[in-house]
């Protein structure tokens, strides 16, 4: 059996204030956890040893939830995925959504686990995601107390995988979060929050709470998101397409297309949203269809699939393109 470290402190705040100057006080030796449903096996498997451990559970204001889908739906970064999961208004507004929160781990874990700890789960690798004798046998990795990448060994960066289900969706939508640290508070579009980086994969500051997600006001988009993983009952994506296209009547007038689970970051579809932006989209129509294929097969350059998740990576990066277009077809129903 696995078990946590047996020493270290365990804070248990009841402001956003207190909690910042927790972290500020004890700096690099702090993390904060929300639902730990990430951040404990972290700990069991000693990828990350915080001697300081400062809960948001206690945080009220965390668990706030305003707004409605007219004028855009903020939600406390310590809303459970099971909260978002059952909640009427976002079934009916914010569909894809939900899917991607209903698609998590399993009941129990969504139980715990929250939007805020999705939006910053730590990316993930088959030689990282292990014990630490498995690790210490290949003399660890360079995201983990090693030197070399395992899966690039002559690559100077790590290429662990964005394996967030949330974060392909709540991008393309162009949801934006809110962060407060020492510095103070910042509201930025959630996109700005990744970085193409295994290791330092955001660009969150030393500190920073990550106390909101902000949900666009429904105007006109539609969205939609798709899972590729083995195991339909639980599993982590091995692709994670989030897909949001606004319309007027039939016409594209702007898209964003996600590509989740395929690099340290969701990949835009860039050149997809480019070929299907200003056109005409109507299920079951042959021209449309033409044009999916085609601008679906656009993603399979971005598509960084390699051999450090579930799957053959030639197989997942084939899978892109199929994904990519039903994503966008979901959007036409
Ligand atoms: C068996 C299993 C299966 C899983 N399957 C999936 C899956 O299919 N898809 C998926 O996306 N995830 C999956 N997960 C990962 C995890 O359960 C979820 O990502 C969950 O949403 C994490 O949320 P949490 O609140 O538990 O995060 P925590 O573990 O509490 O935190 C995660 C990270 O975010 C930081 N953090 C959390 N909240 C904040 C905040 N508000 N401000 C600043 N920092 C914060 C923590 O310091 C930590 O680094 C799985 C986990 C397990 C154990
Ligand atoms: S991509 Fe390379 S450096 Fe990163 S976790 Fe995997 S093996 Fe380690």
């Amino acid at each position: 059996m696995l078990r946590l470290p047996t020493q270290f402190t365990y804070h248990r705040p009841k402001t956003v204030a207190e909690a910042v100057k927790i972290a500020a006080d004890h700096g690099p030796d702090s993390m904060y956890v929300a639902g730990g449903t990430d951040l404990y096996p972290n700990m069991k498997r000693r990828q990350q040893q915080p001697k300081h451990v400062i809960s948001l559970v206690g945080i009220e204001e965390l668990h706030a939830r305003s707004g409605d889908a007219k004028s855009g739906i903020t939600l406390g970064a310590m809303t459970t995925l099971s909260e978002i999961e059952h909640d009427a208004e976002l079934n009916e507004n914010y569909g894809a959504v939900t899917t991607a929160a209903e698609s998590i781990s399993t009941p129990l874990l969504r139980n715990m686990g929250t939007i805020g700890g999705n939006l910053l789960l730590d990316t993930r690798c088959n030689y990282y995601d292990q014990n630490y004798e498995w690790r210490e046998s290949i003399n660890f990795c360079m995201k983990c107390d090693g030197e070399i990448c395992w899966v690039a060994p002559s690559s100077p960066r790590c290429w662990a995988v964005q394996s967030s289900d949330s974060v392909p969706i709540v991008t393309a939508l162009g949801a934006e979060v809110t962060l407060v640290g020492p510095e103070g508070e910042r509201r930025i579009v959630a996109s700005d929050l990744y970085k193409d980086d295994g290791i330092d994969y955001t660009h969150k500051k030393p500190g920073e709470i990550l106390t909101s997600v902000h949900l666009p006001a429904v105007n006109g988009w539609r969205a939609s998101y798709r899972k590729l993983r083995r195991r339909d009952s639980f599993d982590f994506p091995v692709l994670g397409i989030g897909a949001a296209l606004w319309f007027d009547g039939d016409t594209v007038t702007r898209a964003d297309i996600r590509i989740g689970g395929a690099g340290s970051y969701a990949i835009e579809a860039a050149k997809t949203v480019e070929m299907i932006t200003g056109q005409t989209l109507k299920k079951g129509d042959a021209a449309t269809d033409e044009l999916l294929r085609t601008a679906a097969q656009e993603a399979f350059k971005p598509t960084r699939a390699m051999d450090n998740t579930d799957h053959e990576a030639s197989w997942r990066k084939k899978m892109a393109p199929i994904f990519v277009r039903r994503a966008i077809e979901d959007c036409l129903a």
